[in-house]
């Protein structure tokens, strides 16, 4: 499930700060209260981790592994971004936005390419619409 709304704005304002920084630190980013950005950070301990400290001094980190793709977009399901790829076997090579092919130093007709789906958040080609990267799922745009 997706963060909430407050939950989400802690957790960019930690993404931003480099995933490691004390309360204070991400209230003052996130622009909220330090007592209400302390309290949420005691209950999302499925998206974060205590280091230690006491107060608006606690210092925070962003668990291993939690995918930012539904922190950002804080959406279940986000349309995969579609980028073309040539498509003449056995070269299936992602080609640039001007719709050359790098491997085969061409520009191939239309009805030789294909869109494939995309991470639009790590840039990286989907399996089975899911990210190997950040892990989130994503749908077709279609
Ligand atoms: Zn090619
Ligand atoms: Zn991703």
């Amino acid at each position: 499930m997706a963060p909430r709304k407050r939950q989400r704005l802690i957790l960019i304002a930690l993404i931003e700060l480099g995933e490691r920084a004390t309360t204070k630190q991400i209230a003052k980013r996130a622009g909220l209260n330090v007592n209400g950005v302390s309290q949420n950070l005691g209950v999302m301990d499925k998206y974060v981790e205590r280091l230690g400290g006491r107060g608006s001094k606690t210092t925070w980190r962003l668990k291993v592994n939690v995918p930012y793709a539904p922190i950002l977009h804080g959406e279940v399901m986000i349309k995969a971004k579609m980028v073309l790829h040539h498509d003449d076997p056995p070269c299936t090579a992602r080609l640039d936005e001007n719709g050359y092919c790098p491997k085969c130093n061409l520009t191939p007709d239309i009805q030789n390419t294909r869109l494939y789906p995309y991470c639009p958040t790590c840039n990286l080609s989907l399996k089975e619409m899911k990210c190997p990267n950040c892990k989130w799922m994503f749908r077709n745009p279609s």
